[in-house]
């Protein structure tokens, strides 16, 4: 069901402490965490501890809880120092998105190309 964790999900491992991350921020809805493989020397992950999967659905299903993980996103800029930074929610396998529980990047702390490729 939707929000429910899933056994085969990577991310709701992650939230259980079952998968071993590098969290630098959680909060009672949301877990942020290093991203394993960088693409900027900052790439944070943030993800709602709810399982959805992908951000339309967690959007539609839970609008609160999907302006929590944006708060976040911002939160970590802060931390991070950076003055400009990237949220990127990859939607679909055509547009990237490999770990279907719904996460945001945040990428940071170096120039960023427009448009992305
Ligand atoms: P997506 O391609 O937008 O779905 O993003 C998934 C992200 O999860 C990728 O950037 C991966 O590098 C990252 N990732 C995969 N496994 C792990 C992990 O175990 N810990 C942290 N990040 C991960």
């Amino acid at each position: 069901m939707a929000g429910e964790p899933q056994d085969d999900c990577l991310f709701c491992k992650i939230v259980a402490g079952h998968v071993p991350a590098t969290i630098v921020r959680e909060t009672e809805t949301t877990v942020a965490f290093r991203d394993i493989n960088p693409q900027a020397p900052t790439h944070v992950l943030v993800i709602p501890k709810a399982h959805y999967k992908n951000a339309a659905e967690l959007a539609a299903a839970e609008p609160v809880l999907a302006a929590d993980v944006l708060r976040e996103a911002q939160s970590v800029a802060d931390e991070e120092k950076l003055e400009s930074y990237r949220v990127v929610f990859n939607t679909g396998a055509g547009a990237g998105q490999t770990v279907w529980h719904a996460h945001a990047h945040v990428l940071g702390g170096r120039g960023l190309q427009w448009p992305p490729g």
